[in-house]
């Protein structure tokens, strides 16, 4: 008997934009801020050390040190786990070989198969 998949796994790809400066030394490194498609910065993901970093980039004492090269993008595979409703009800995230239920304590394996 197996658990009731009720939302199935996935793998999805997540794309991502960053505001890049380079630093002008032979390092090949810079700062990369998090924005959206349009380079609107995205201020909820970044620290108060990366808006810092980031003023200094852009208005202040970084801006002799490094230059704008432009908006990057990243694309990232994103998994996301099924998840199933035991028989007792309990719904459980299929992200581990074994899953155990933390209401009834049956286990289930990541194909929502019983143990
Ligand atoms: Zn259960």
């Amino acid at each position: 008997m197996g658990i009731k998949i009720i939302r199935h796994g996935s793998v999805d790809t997540v794309t991502r934009w960053f505001i890049y400066y380079k630093r002008k030394t032979p390092d090949n490194t810079g700062y990369a801020f998090p924005c959206t498609e349009d380079g609107e910065l995205l201020l909820d993901q970044m620290s108060t050390l990366d808006m810092m970093i980031y003023d200094a980039c852009e208005f202040g004492e970084y801006s002799d040190q490094v230059e704008l090269v432009g908006y990057l993008r990243d694309s990232e595979l994103v998994r996301t786990y099924a998840v199933g409703k035991c028989i007792c009800g309990e719904e459980i995230s299929l992200q581990s070989m074994k899953n155990k239920c933390p209401n009834c304590s049956v286990v289930y394996t990541q194909l929502g198969t019983q143990e």
